[in-house]
Formats: C-alpha cells, structure tokens, sequence
C-alpha cells in the first residue's frame, strides 16, 4: 500500500473514532411525561443526593447536569453530617456541596435545595432536612439537638430508606417511639416509600395513615449513569410534587401539605386523586364508538400521551360482550382493545363501562387504582360473505 493511501486511511480512521467517541446525544434534556393535573404543575423531583463531600464520587454542579438531563425541575443535595470519608482530601463544609450545585442548576433552570442528612443509629435513623439556610448548625452531637436546628430553619425533614437492611436486617421497616415523638413535635413531615429501587410498604401505609408525604428518591451516590440508564427509558425513582407553579413558596406548599406521588420504575404511588387525573389526561379513546358485526372484533384504540405503561387487569363479564381481561396501555403508544359481540344475533346500539385496576397505579399497598373506560357499541348484522 502506497504511504499516502495508509495516511489517508489512519486519518479517515481518526475521524471515524472521533465521530463514535462522542456522541451527540448525551448533552439534552429529556423530559419526564407525566401532565400536569388539578391546576398543579407536576415537578420532578430527586431530594435525596450525595457528592463528595461526604460518602459520594462526583463533584456537586455535575448533579445539576444530570438532573437537567433527566428532565427533573427540583433536587436537594443532602450529603451526610455525620459521616465524612473523604475529609483527608476535602474539609469538612456542610454547605459546600449545595453552593457549588445552585449556580449550574440556576443556569439550567434546576432548581437546587439546601439540604443535608442526618446520620444516626436506628432508632431514629437517617433524616433529610431539605430546604434549609444553614447546614452547618445540623453538626451536634446529639440527634435531637441536630432535628431541632433543621426545624428552627423552617426545614422539610422526612426519614430515608427505613427499611434499608443496614438498619433492619430483614428490610421491614419499624415504627420507634422516636418516630412518634418527632411527628407529634411537628419535626417529621415525610418518608421515603422508595429510595434507590426498593419499595416499602410499611412506609407507604404510614404515610397514609399519619398524614405525611410520600417521598421517592435516587440516593445517588455515584454518576447516575452507573445506576440507571436513561437513554434506554430507564429512569432514577423521583417524588411527583404537585405545587402551584415553580417558585421555591409553591414547592416547600405543596411538599408540606402531601402533594406528592411517587415515581418509581414503572410504579406509579399515592393519592388517588391524583393518580386518575393523571391517568385520564394521559389517556385518550380515538373510537369510544364501535360497530361490532357477528362474532369478529372491532377495536377500540386507546392512546397514551404519558412515559407511563397503565397495566389494566380485570375487565367483566357483560351478557353481550367480550373484551379482555388485562392489556397494558403502552407508554407514548396507541393500543388495541378487541370488543367482540357474544353472539350473532345482537342487533341495536348499547353503552358498556369496562371496570380495570391499574395495576401499577397503586393508591395503598397492594391495591391498584380502579378505572372505567366508557365505551358504545353498535351491534350490526353479521356481514354476509359472497
Ligand atoms: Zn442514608
Ligand atoms: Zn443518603
């Protein structure tokens, strides 16, 4: 081969391998589609972040990116009081992480919050305060003293991962009279039903019966990208706030008075109220009118706007009708749902409400959210094949 040509090939081959070292897709924002409803706007939120500044690996303002990327609108960044491992290489600075992360984030319009975490032994646990002024003061020897400082400062505090093995072994979570004194002294307003990808029942319920909001959160400690992969529709667990509008007044509103869902994998948790105006502003029928003739299908085509698969189970038994007993609505997808007449003889028209639970639309542990889909159906004659 002539010197040129072998020139010409290495350089071709430069460009080639600049072209697939860097993609041109990483640096967007993808966002998270799940409507607004009820006159709320629907923030996507992560308030549970470490750097390292304390037991965390990537640098503060680089989680503002991420959660940009992520298609989030709020996160805290909370890195541990109590436990420094890298206080040889980095000085101990509680407020450090946050004033490195809110630039960038106000750059990117992320909102970033103040926060910390409150790291102790079972009972109480780990705490977040979120939306505080000071950090530094949250540095006390003992717990209460630590609480009380996150509270003077007006701040969110919600107990993290409390069925976290580390401190259950057998990953149940329990209810101290700890818990109880810190709720009955306003000093506890929410807990973390999901944290990384684990979900907890126990927490869940409590929430439900305590009155306190439901948190969901990443706990990232390494670049999000070692733990989640986004670009293939994977997604870190986020708590859905439903604030008035953007500002930091509408948020610390609504999260204190438990407007919020939880977001995890393809689970969907909390009130249900806002669980089915969310599922009905997703969802459309392209055809709720159907003309059904003998015994073959016709098809009612139901779309869905949302990142959000519906798992439907159950349907009924009608006299005149069969539908299908369970169907995901596909996310960004329009799906099929077959409607066949029981017999030939049908004539007339006809309304049915076809009941469902969506499975993954889960208003308390173990039950998912009943939904009715209305449909009409005109029964013709069987076509007469020639
Ligand atoms: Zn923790
Ligand atoms: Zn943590």
């Amino acid at each position: 081969m002539k010197r040129r040509t072998v020139i010409l090939l290495m350089l071709s081959g430069l460009v080639l391998l600049a072209l697939v070292a860097e993609p041109r897709d990483t640096r967007v924002r993808s966002e998270v589609n799940i409507p607004d409803v009820l006159g709320y706007r629907t923030l996507k939120c992560d308030l549970h972040i470490h750097t390292v500044f304390s037991d965390g690996s990537v640098w503060p303002h680089i989680r503002s990116e991420e959660a940009w990327r992520e298609g989030l609108d709020v996160i805290a960044i909370t890195d541990h009081i109590e436990y420094q491992p890298h206080k040889e290489d980095l000085p101990t600075a509680h407020n450090r992480s946050f004033e490195i992360a809110e630039p960038h984030g106000r750059a990117l319009d992320v909102t970033v919050l103040r926060g910390s975490e409150i790291t102790r032994e079972m009972p109480p646990g780990h705490l977040n305060a979120v939306l505080l002024q000071d950090a530094e003061v949250l540095d006390t020897e003992h717990w209460r003293d630590a609480v009380r400082a996150a509270h003077r400062q007006g701040a969110f505090i919600f107990w993290n991962h409390p069925g976290w093995t580390g401190q259950q072994p057998d990953g149940v979570a329990k209810w101290y009279p700890e818990h109880t004194e810190l709720v009955e002294r306003g000093m506890l307003h929410g807990i973390e039903v999901v944290n990384t990808r684990e979900y907890y029942p126990e927490a869940h319920l409590w929430c439900i019966e305590k009155n306190l909001t439901m948190i969901s959160n990443s706990d990232i400690h390494d670049p999000l990208n070692l733990d989640y992969n986004p670009l293939a529709g994977d997604h870190r667990p986020m708590t859905l706030v439903f604030a008035r509008d953007k500002s930091p007044e509408a948020f610390k509103e609504a999260l204190f008075a438990g407007r919020t869902a939880v977001y995890s994998g393809e689970m969907l948790i909390g009130e249900e109220r806002f669980l089915k105006a969310i599922f009905e502003a997703s969802i459309s029928l392209k055809n709720p009118v159907l003309r059904v003739s003998g015994e073959s299908a016709s098809f009612l085509q139901i779309s869905n706007e949302s990142d959000l698969d519906f798992e439907l189970k159950g349907g009924a038994d009608f006299e005149k009708i069969f539908v299908p007993e369970e169907l995901v609505i596909q996310a960004r997808k329009t799906v099929l749902l077959p409607v066949r007449a029981t017999s030939d003889t049908q004539s007339g028209r006809r309304r049915f409400v076809l009941p469902y639970t969506v499975e993954n639309l889960k208003i308390a542990p173990d039950k998912g959210m009943q939904i009715e889909l209305n449909i009409e159906v005109i029964f013709l004659p069987p076509e007469v094949s020639t």
